[in-house]
């Protein structure tokens, strides 16, 4: 089975209504997709609806943000209630601190590049799943990058002089939201950050509280790391996943980039409130 458990749709960063999503994984070969947006349950949906006519099963999730010592981690929520009130409220707390973020961080950009608030909302649409990929198409509209990549490999980067960080929940906090709603949870791209990221002891606390398993197979994830993760999560008693972390073409991950084996999804779809949305 071709299992990509990781996507984004315009309800966050990525660029494809989720219905377009989901023809995109028919047409991509994929059997089984996750739309996975940060911070919200909002393109569920249209891509629930879409499950019978691309005959793609559609797992619901969400990619959940935290912050660790400074550094962003990301924290993958599978199948969970959507209306349990601790995960809910920490969601939407997220969501409400991405405006904030997002005005001091333009606010510093628009001094030295040809960007405004306004610039960057007309890509974002909603104001509370903005994030520096619309800024960075602000930057691409005012032909200042010829591409997100650009923005996000100078400018925009987490050690570069215009970042603000978002003062998200700790990972175990995440966890156990995620947990507490029947959520299955997965660290993200554990290694790919450029502020030093999560330690393994914090990772190893994190699989005491619950968490299910570490994405390894990752397009930012070197072999080495990929190979870090799964030593690691063989330590810990955690299964791993692979993914694309599609956002359409905001990024260069093409659907089915990572992929994750059927007996993992087994064990997510049994541990899941939600049930997998298979088409027929
Ligand atoms: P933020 O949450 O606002 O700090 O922005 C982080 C988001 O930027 C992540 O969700 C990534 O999807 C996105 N991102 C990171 N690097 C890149 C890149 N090189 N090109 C496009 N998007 C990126
Ligand atoms: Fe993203
Ligand atoms: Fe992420
Ligand atoms: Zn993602």
């Amino acid at each position: 089975m071709f299992i990509d458990l990781h996507t984004h749709s315009a309800h966050s960063d990525g660029t494809d209504a989720p219905a377009r999503l989901m023809e995109a994984a028919a047409v991509a070969g994929l059997e089984v997709v996750g739309l996975a947006d940060h911070d919200t349950n909002t393109g569920w949906a249209e891509a629930s609806a879409a499950v019978g006519r691309t005959g793609v099963a559609l797992v619901r999730a969400a990619e959940i943000t935290a912050s660790w010592k400074g550094s962003s981690v990301h924290v993958l929520s599978y199948l969970h209630d959507p209306d349990e009130p601790r995960l809910a409220r920490l969601m939407a707390d997220n969501r409400n601190l991405r405006p904030r973020r997002a005005r001091a961080m333009v606010a510093a950009l628009s001094r030295d590049y040809p960007i405004t608030w306004e610039d960057v909302m007309a890509h974002a649409g909603d104001p509370k799943t903005v994030g520096r990929p619309h800024m960075a198409d602000a930057l691409v509209t005012a032909g200042v990058f010829p591409h997100r990549d650009d923005a996000f490999a100078g400018v925009l980067a987490a050690d570069g002089p215009y970042y603000v960080h978002l003062a998200a929940p700790e990972p175990l906090e995440v966890v156990r939201a995620i947990r507490a709603a029947g959520g299955v949870p997965v660290i993200a791209h554990p290694f790919i950050s450029s502020r030093g990221g999560i330690d393994d002891d914090a990772i190893a606390e994190l699989a005491r509280a619950g968490l299910f398993a570490l994405e390894a197979d990752h397009r930012d994830h070197t072999a080495g790391q990929r190979a870090r993760a799964r030593r690691l999560a063989a330590d810990l008693g955690l299964a791993v996943t692979g993914s694309s972390d599609y956002h359409g073409t905001g990024k260069q991950n093409r659907l089915g980039d990572g992929v994750t084996a059927p007996d993992v999804l087994e064990r997510i779809a049994a541990e899941g409130r939600l049930e997998v949305l298979w088409p027929g």
